[in-house]
């Protein structure tokens, strides 16, 4: 007797009035995902996965019961964390079950409304709008903005679809707005993005200099492994604002803001006066050093306090402390990313760690903490800013080992870098861009100058946007509205900021007609007519073994790890692991493994380079009518960039405030007559918003700051770009307060 299987849930929903799609198709969405949780997961036991919020990449147990996961605890067993885990983990399912959950596709109509459609009207639709501005405008005419919070399979996939398959040349991630400055920063002065370090380190060390990084807030997991140092280390902080961090720091350089590469050129000039660098190492693994040694000479110790604001006996502490210590670690996040100047100040920051031979040992290096759970994922396999597995597009030998893995013929890899996320948005405005497909992030929230953003979007032919919440500041302009699963709804891999691949799992159905985005991609393929190219991707973990070839001879080689099964009994594995190094089917590599031991970097000659360039102000600062210097950055560990996530947690609703506050000195708020929580207006020459006054010597006179998280906040940013990664800067714009009436 022979048994006919029932269509699956999303058989039933995506295919029923089409019926056109092939079994092969049908497979991944069908047949995978819930109930079949990868890797040792019972229905009703505990199955581990790495953390969806934060490039920290904790592990997280998912207690099951009947398929599902119903509550989580930290994973004591994961080099990570160690069993600890910050609020946002903790609350990780709840987010997932909000009200404004994106649960069907939708397509505004001729009322301007944006209204429920079959999954296949939403792909028909899609791939015909966007052909039809191809076929008007050229292929460079539609393009994509990508994300650090999907799979690096997803983007993977994404990447490949867009650029092989449908013939666009132009998309970035908002990795843009929080990465960029350190990808570069690395690709001069190491030859690959190639953060150095591993968490272990920050228990090494005897000195953890923290550069415009609120680590206490923004990573708090980070800064446990701080506290569990037990070298009683010393612990610098150099931050405009006296941080939670800078509160429990033995050092705070409270500095003016952006005069971080001047200080950070005055402390390398008094190293070198005194002779307090390493001359061995810099002989022997660096080229450039005698053209900094000249270009640091004018920046004087007794100038301090003229260029940085800050005593030179406070600089000076700071000085011998670096001397004195004996595994020196500097660290740093979006208080130099987000700068003007990023670039060379993130390499001021990698010339001290060179020049004092702090780097490759055990507590030292120069160490960009990165921002998203998969930034540097996007960093390497999204396909934006290089071609897949830190390949260039430029380099015709790159072209065809992609082309050759892919089995795709070589010219449909691009020969030219794509635009930035600022030339895309440049674009759209020209008119050169007219369709945009947005994953998975939020610039009518997000990016500077938010007006001016709404506006660009605004100008699109059609936009598309593909978004676990249909609520989105992005999503209510969308055109088409594409329902994604979000983290515990699909699986694939995060790769963290000590270089740590990890696995995520299907724990929890998606909503609704809700997708994976990897299964999206298969159905974008499909529709488009590109499927046959992708033909083997069923899974994300096929996907896994395609970035694995690609990956191979790169410094970011994994070709040593075998499987997902693999990740997950290893708790994560950093890269680079090549196959070369595995010896049999039980191998694991070790669990904290940092890059430069042995002095070799990724440049041709196998040396670092001393890079740096003279400081220069921002294109705005503090004047007779906006005197005030405007901060922006982390506001609680409870709150996740624009608060898509963290907004739906009634648990993390209760550890922030949900009334925007405007931290500003006592001083200025006595001369504004200003009373704590007073209603004030911050008015920058862009834009103007509402917020209640928090009176707090966290912020020095003159200055005030916002949290991001909030809607309005880009409202009032200044747009400014890093020369050379085109990252935002965040931190710098000039406004006015206001006393409401
Ligand atoms: Fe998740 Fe980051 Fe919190 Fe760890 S620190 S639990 S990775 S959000």
């Amino acid at each position: 007797m022979s048994t006919v299987t029932p269509p699956s849930r999303l058989q039933q929903l995506i295919y029923a009035k089409d019926g056109s799609l092939t079994r092969d198709l049908l497979l991944y969405p069908g047949e995978y995902g819930l109930g079949k949780v990868p890797a040792g997961a019972k229905p009703n036991g505990t199955t581990t996965s790495v953390c969806g919020f934060c490039s920290t990449g904790c592990g997280l147990e998912l207690h099951m019961k009947d398929g599902q996961a119903v509550n989580l605890s930290p994973a004591v067993d994961w080099p990570v964390n160690l069993g600890m885990a910050c609020p946002k983990g903790w609350e990780s399912i709840t987010v997932l079950k909000a009200h404004d959950r994106a649960t069907q596709p939708l397509l505004k109509g001729a009322d301007g409304k944006l209204a429920p459609v079959s999954w296949d009207e939403a792909m028909k639709t899609f791939c015909a709008r966007f052909k039809d501005i191809q076929a008007k405008h050229g292929n460079d005419s539609v393009a994509f903005l990508s994300t650090g919070q999907i799979a690096t399979e997803e983007m993977f996939f994404l990447g490949s679809l867009a650029k092989f398959g449908m013939g666009m040349l132009h998309g970035d991630g908002n990795t843009r707005q929080c990465m960029a400055t350190a990808v570069v920063s690395y690709k001069e002065s190491f030859g690959f993005d190639a953060p150095p370090f591993t968490y272990a380190d920050f228990e090494e060390s005897d000195v953890l200099v923290f550069v415009g990084s609120n680590l206490c807030i923004a990573h708090p997991i980070m800064w446990e492994r701080v506290l569990r140092n037990p070298h009683d280390p010393k612990i610098i902080v150099i931050d405009p604002r006296r941080t939670e961090t800078a509160v429990a720091a033995t050092h705070h350089l409270p500095l003016r803001p952006k005069t971080d590469m001047a200080l950070l050129y005055t402390i390398a000039n008094e190293l070198i006066q005194r002779g307090w660098i390493d001359e061995s190492y810099i002989a022997s693994h660096t080229n450039g050093f005698d053209q900094f040694k000249q270009h640091v000479a004018p920046y004087q110790l007794e100038d301090s306090l003229a260029n940085c604001g800050l005593e030179p006996s406070a600089v000076m502490e700071v000085i011998q402390a670096i001397h004195d210590g004996q595994r020196v670690s500097f660290w740093w996040t979006m208080g130099v990313n987000q700068s003007h100047q990023g670039v060379r100040t993130a390499q001021a920051i990698i010339n001290l760690a060179l020049m004092t031979g702090n780097i490759g040992r055990p507590g030292t290096g120069a160490n960009s903490i990165t921002g998203q759970c998969n930034a540097m994922g996007s960093r390497l396999f999204s396909n934006t800013t290089n071609l897949v597995g830190g390949h260039d597009f430029t380099k015709e030998e790159d072209r065809q080992k992609i082309a050759d893995i892919l089995d795709i013929p070589v010219v449909n890899i691009p020969t030219e870098n794509s635009w930035s996320y600022d030339g895309i948005m440049e674009g759209i405005r020209r008119g050169d861009i007219r369709g945009l497909w947005v994953i998975a992030t939020n610039p009518a929230h997000s990016w500077i100058h938010q007006q001016e953003a709404k506006e660009t979007l605004e100008k699109l032919d059609f936009l598309v946007v593909q978004d676990m919440y249909h609520s989105t500041e992005t999503a209510v302009l969308a055109d088409l509205m594409l329902p994604a699963a979000g983290w515990g709804e699909k699986e694939g891999t995060f790769i963290n900021s000590e270089r740590r691949h990890g696995l995520h799992k299907k724990v929890v159905p998606a909503p609704g007609e809700a997708l994976a985005d990897f299964q999206i991609f298969r159905l974008v393929s499909h529709y488009w007519g590109c499927d046959s190219m992708f033909s083997d991707w069923k899974t994300p973990e096929d996907v896994f073994q395609v970035m694995k070839k690609c990956s191979a001879g790169q410094p970011c080689d994994i070709t040593g790890i075998r499987d997902y099964r693999m990740l997950d009994d290893a708790r994560g594995i950093q890269w680079p692991t090549k196959e070369a190094e595995s010896s049999g089917d039980d191998w694991m590599p070790q669990p904290q493994r940092r890059l430069f031991e042995d002095g070799q970097y990724f440049h041709p000659d196998g040396k670092a380079r001393f890079i740096f360039e003279q400081p220069e102000a921002p294109g705005e600062v503090p004047n007779d009518a906006f005197p005030l210097h405007l901060l922006t950055g982390r506001g609680t560990a409870a709150q996740w960039h624009t608060q898509t996530k963290t907004s739906k947690s009634a648990v993390l609703r209760t550890l922030y405030s949900t009334t925007l506050l405007v931290d500003i000195n006592p001083q200025d708020a006595d001369a504004l007559m200003i009373e704590p929580h007073d209603w004030v207006q911050v008015q920058s020459a862009r834009g103007e918003i509402r917020a209640r006054a928090n009176v707090t010597s966290s912020v020095q006179p003159g200055h005030v700051f916002l949290p991001m998280h909030n809607e309005v906040t880009n409202q009032l940013t200044y747009p400014q770009f890093d020369a050379y990664s085109r990252q935002p800067s965040y931190k710098n714009a000039a406004v006015r307060i206001v006393k409401s009436v």
